[in-house]
């Protein structure tokens, strides 16, 4: 057991059991944490071995076997918030009687900060690809049957291709099928799809790459990162979003849970940054989106724009963000998300501070 913990940490340190039956062996972890929910539950089933782990705070717990006997590729987790438990189930190839789990590989049951522990990929199948637009491109990988795993909203993972022979890594943060509900697929529902809206850098490292994978083919998928706090968003009145480029990737999924989730919320607006109009990801549906939600409004913003362009132009500015971060109320509850390039993350930051803002109204998506 870790040493260097201090003792409120060392008092959530998890336990695990198992039990049997015949055709089934089930291992029960007991997390002490209060309504631990499954995006805290990340288990892979691969190869005869298992890997379970439990997000707690900031800090992992890790169950890492190689089982005693084959098991069937899928595994159920089950997450029993109420009294903190998490099963994970396997299911007997052969039904014998287990005198063991197997052999513990490393790191087995390690609780250590997320920051220090390194990241784990799972292949999985690229199954759908299409353009978002010119450069952009919205891509679906299925995650493995032996995999239990999910984006929390405000989120990233890696992604990992060996580009001739070198690893590449990169992150990319997942978004939803679509913003409009009525456009989902419904067998994309699940939670066994991941999407990502990816910009192809036609000079880049690995985006050239990542655009040439063909349907069927595999690409290596990490365990979620970051440092967003649902309750950060959970209790907002009005929310702001200040993306520019592919840092519109972030904020899909939180408008997609605001909308959803929040009762609170009075106002959702987001301030779009591009180049051009045609750089502008997912613009119909964020127009619709604005007619069928009253809450909600994007206002698009081009640095580089055309003779038509009648709406803002330039970038980001005080007078933009000063018009633009605007309480609905005086004693509003506000929450602003900033994402996209590091200049326009420092810019943006300065002028939020400028404006009176404090910290703990901004979240910045970053690595
Ligand atoms: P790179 O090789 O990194 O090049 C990118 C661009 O910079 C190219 O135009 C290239 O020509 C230029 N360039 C490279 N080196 C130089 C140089 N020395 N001088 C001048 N120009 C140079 N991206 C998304 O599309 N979607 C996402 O969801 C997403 N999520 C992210 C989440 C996080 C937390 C972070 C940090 C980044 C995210 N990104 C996302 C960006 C992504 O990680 C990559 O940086 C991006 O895909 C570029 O990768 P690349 O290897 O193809 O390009
Ligand atoms: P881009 O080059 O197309 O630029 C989009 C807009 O960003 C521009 O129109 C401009 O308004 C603004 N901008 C660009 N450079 C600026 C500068 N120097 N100063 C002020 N504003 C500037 O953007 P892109 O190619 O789509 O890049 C998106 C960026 O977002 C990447 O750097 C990517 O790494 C980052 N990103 C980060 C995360 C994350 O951290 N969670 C997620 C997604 C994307």
């Amino acid at each position: 057991k870790p040493k260097d913990l201090d003792n409120s940490s060392k008092e959530l340190i998890p336990s695990y059991d198992w039990f049997q039956t015949d055709g089934t062996v089930t291992i029960v972890i007991y997390t002490k944490q209060k309504d631990i929910n499954s995006e805290s539950v990340i288990a892979d089933l691969q190869e005869g071995r298992l890997r379970g782990e439990i997000i707690v705070n900031d800090y992992s717990f890790l169950l890492h076997f190689e089982l005693s006997y084959a098991v069937h590729e899928d595994i159920v987790v089950q997450v029993l918030g109420k009294v903190r438990k998490v099963e994970l189930i396997l299911k007997k190839k052969v039904s014998l009687h287990w005198k063991n789990l197997g052999k513990p590989l490393q790191s087995h049951n390690s609780f250590v900060k997320c920051a220090d522990r390194g990241l784990f990929f799972r292949k999985c199948k690229l199954i759908s690809k299409s353009s978002v637009s010119h450069d952009t491109r919205l891509l679906c990988v299925l995650l493995p049957s032996g995999t239990h795993l999910q984006v929390p909203v405000g989120y990233h993972v890696y992604l990992k291709k060996t580009i001739t022979g070198t690893e590449i890594v990169k992150p990319y943060t997942p978004v939803i099928s679509s913003l409009v509900s009525k456009f989902k697929d419904p067998s994309h529902n699940d939670k066994t799809h991941v999407f990502f809206m990816i910009k192809i850098y036609p000079s880049g490292l690995f985006t050239p790459v990542l655009d040439c994978i063909c349907i069927g083919e595999y690409i290596s998928v990490s365990n979620p990162e970051g440092t967003f706090l649902k309750p950060q968003a959970e209790d907002v009145d009005d929310l702001f979003l200040l993306a520019a480029g592919t840092g519109f990737t972030p904020m899909v999924k939180l408008l997609n849970y605001v909308l959803t989730s929040s009762s609170n919320l009075r106002t959702a607006q987001l301030m779009f940054f591009n180049k051009t109009e045609d750089d502008i990801l997912w613009r119909s549906q964020l127009e619709q989106l604005a007619l069928d939600d009253a809450r909600f409004d994007a206002q698009f913003v081009l640095s580089e724009p055309n003779a038509k362009w009648t709406g803002k132009q330039g970038k980001i500015s005080f007078s933009l963000v000063s018009q633009f971060v605007k309480r609905s109320k005086d004693d509003s509850k506000i929450l602003v998300c900033i994402c996209g390039p590091l200049p326009f993350l420092e810019q943006g930051l300065q002028i939020l501070q400028d404006l009176g803002t404090s910290c703990e109204e901004i979240h910045c998506f970053r690595a």
